[in-house]
């Protein structure tokens, strides 16, 4: 039998990790076995709590070249956000929650998109079809990462689907929902350790957006002020990553986990058509968005609505 890559975004977050580690037991279960879970990037401090707990060790880093290999996709698919040599590979199976953009395949697939809050909750809902069991560590890593996509609940993105899942996972990896997700997203939520690069690479995606190319990067905090207080810093790596990456804009989105809010910061040429896509002014490159916690729902469409009309 042949190989099976499985994968999520690049810059993985929790459910990125998550998921590629869950498709491929489910795909073990299945009768698969040579499925075998890869990462894109570095494991950051968030998952690095969750797999501790739950005692799983990372996937590897895939250094391979995916020409003609099998690959299944998590949490993405657009091929921006996927391995550099995903044009090449054969695309089997696609277990995503994202729009769909920039996406093309030359033979036929299975393709899974929800417009749930999390792969992971897609994937338990795979298990339940089959009948398969759920081990308390897949139910843990399936919690970790709807808590990491959902803030705690708190995200518009979560939805019921999402809730349920947590619900009845949470006795199968026996754990408090509340205290759990908190520790794990404190976990991820600090930035006096991190450098300018790190705040900007964590958690970071390029979007097409008409025709331009916009770099938005999210960081969570739970003091907001103490990354602002590196703002010159910050905007003058955005600059330089900028020029050579060549993104029209870059935007940072700094989210308060506690209350639920966002400040963003943004450098580019067309930073004005970012703030109105949020109608504000931008303020010393600055915003602050009340309400706002989700990228994908609160930030890229608007952005992109503003810059394509
Ligand atoms: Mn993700
Ligand atoms: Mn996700």
């Amino acid at each position: 039998m042949t190989k099976t890559y499985i994968f999520g975004h690049k810059n993985p977050d929790t459910d990125a990790i998550s998921s590629a580690i869950i498709m491929a037991d489910f795909e073990q279960l299945r009768g698969n076995h040579e499925a075998k879970a890869y990462r894109l990037g570095e494991v950051g401090p968030e998952t690095q709590y969750a797999l501790d707990y739950f005692n799983i060790s990372a996937p590897e880093l895939l250094n391979d070249d995916l020409s003609d290999q099998n690959v299944i996709l998590v949490d993405h698919n657009e091929f921006q956000q996927s391995a550099d040599s995903i044009a090449d590979a054969t695309v089997q199976h696609v277990i995503d929650h994202h729009r769909i953009a920039n996406f093309e395949t030359a033979v036929p697939l299975y393709y899974r998109a929800e417009p749930v809050g999390c792969t992971a909750t897609i994937l338990y809902k795979m298990y339940k079809e089959r009948g398969f069991e759920i081990k308390p560590e897949i139910a843990g890593l399936m919690i970790s990462a709807i808590i990491s996509d959902s803030l705690l609940f708190k995200s518009p993105t979560c939805t019921e689907q999402d809730v349920q899942a947590a619900e009845v996972l949470k006795t199968i990896a026996d754990v408090d929902l509340e205290s759990y997700g908190l520790d794990m997203l404190k976990a991820g939520a600090s930035t006096k350790d991190k450098s300018a690069a790190d705040i900007l690479t964590m958690d970071a995606k390029s979007f097409n957006m008409g025709d331009y190319t916009t770099r938005i990067a999210q960081v969570n905090t739970v003091d907001i002020d103490e990354v602002f207080a590196r703002q010159e810093e910050l905007e003058k790596a955005m600059l330089e990553t900028s020029a050579d990456e060549k993104y029209d804009l870059f935007v940072l989105v700094v989210t308060d986990i506690i209350n639920s809010d966002s400040k963003i910061l943004v450098v580019g040429a067309e930073k004005d058509k970012v703030g109105s896509a949020f109608n504000v002014a931008l303020e010393n490159n600055a915003a602050f968005l009340p309400g706002v916690v989700s990228r994908k729902k609160q930030v890229v469409p608007q952005i992109t609505e503003a810059l394509t009309k």
